[in-house]
């Protein structure tokens, strides 16, 4: 009896001490094998939609502002994942986009490689592969680290033009972001407007027309240039992403045999954090949210999409203070960059049930390949 009680304890020291990493986080911890007996038809088309530092409270000030409301409302299957980076607790937009892209954990600033460095195979890349069509689109630059990580391969998010240039490696289909001048007012004097035109692109630009003026070529590859940099905030006139998110369903749906990755970004609900301003975290929220009620209405008539809807990690540490009230937000900010808070998950469609739980950021790959059910095996 003794012996056992002094077992016992030596165990609890034991355990009050656990061993402890020197600061880097370099564990892939897959999930459980969860779901793994969820029985689903796989679907045809995947949709992830991405709103760049949107954690709970960036969702929860949106729906009281748009009057208790959001479309986020009709997911059934919620999950959380753990955004962290393999480098920082805190992840960056690139490390937390490539952990959905590749399924690994990275550095901050790497863009579709691993923690070595290593070029990595994209579930875009890998759609493309294996037949699928797909689609960007994103209210930031096209090179920036979320749309950059689903194309590109290099060491830094800082380096655009190369990320750029990455563009003319891949097939996506139909793409629509900011970020001309990386094509064609490079250090290098290449125009790469001129070389994705030669490749089978239409490519038209915001100096030709704003993209509710735009004819879309169902016969070509198409991508449009919203901004020379930046795309504006929502506040300041920005508004395609609604009607680009329903261009690029009906563009991606034109061969009905083909099924397609599409992923939608709501980039600038991050840059609302990082200024650490409420409403242009809102406004940019309910766009994100209108983008999101165009796509769940297109999953339901299709009937063979699944959407998941996250984030990469959440911005400002924002809250919601006490003296708020549904229509006016009284907002906190605990700092201007982003929070290791854990993000949630919402997921609509076959193979939806795999999303619920607890899980890595890296998981969401996991799960989209699952779904998709590729040909080609996981390695
Ligand atoms: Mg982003
Ligand atoms: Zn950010």
């Amino acid at each position: 009896m003794k012996k056992i009680t002094l077992f016992s304890l030596l165990l609890l020291l034991l355990s009050c001490h656990p061993k402890r990493t020197a600061g880097i986080i370099e564990q892939h911890q897959k999930e459980l094998p969860a779901g793994d007996t969820i029985k689903f038809t796989p679907p045809k088309n995947i949709i992830l939609m991405i709103g760049d530092g949107m954690g709970i409270t960036q969702i929860t000030a949106g729906m009281y502002l748009n009057g208790n409301r959001l479309n986020l409302e009709q997911f059934k299957y919620i999950g959380l994942h753990k955004s962290y980076a393999s480098d920082n607790l805190v992840t960056d937009s690139a490390a937390g986009a490539t952990a959905f892209s590749i399924g690994k954990k990275t550095y901050n600033g790497a863009i579709g490689v691993d923690k070595k460095g290593r070029a990595m195979q994209t579930i875009l890349e890998e759609a493309e592969q294996e037949g699928f069509a797909s689609g960007l689109v994103v209210t930031s630059s096209i090179t920036h680290a979320t749309p950059g990580s689903f194309y590109a391969h290099e060491k830094s998010r800082e380096m655009v033009e190369e990320i750029a240039a990455d563009m003319l490696n891949v097939d996506v289909d139909f793409f629509v972001g900011g970020g001309k001048r990386h094509f064609d007012r490079r250090k290098d004097g290449q125009n790469l407007i001129e070389k994705l035109n030669q490749k089978g692109y239409a490519i038209s630009t915001f100096l030709d027309k704003d993209f509710k003026d735009i004819t879309i070529d169902p016969t070509k590859n198409f991508g449009y240039f919203a901004a020379d940099v930046e795309p504006l905030p929502f506040s300041q006139g920005r508004d395609y992403l609604v009607p680009a998110s329903r261009s690029a369903l009906e563009y991606l749906t034109k061969q009905p045999e083909k099924g397609f990755f599409l992923m939608i970004e709501g980039s600038q609900i991050d840059w609302g954090g990082h200024s650490n301003d409420s409403k242009y975290i809102t406004d940019e929220m309910i766009e994100f949210d209108q983008a999101i009620g165009v796509v769940l209405d297109f999953a339901k008539r299709d009937g063979e999409t699944l959407v998941i809807v996250t984030a990469d990690h959440e911005t400002g540490g924002y809250a919601i203070n006490s003296t708020s009230t549904m229509d006016s937000i009284v907002a906190a900010f605990t700092t201007k960059d982003h929070t290791a808070v854990l993000i949630p998950v919402f997921a609509w469609g076959p193979g939806e049930e795999l999303f619920s739980g607890i899980y890595e950021n890296t998981s969401i790959y996991d799960k989209m390949r699952r779904a998709f059910s590729f040909k080609k095996k996981l390695q």
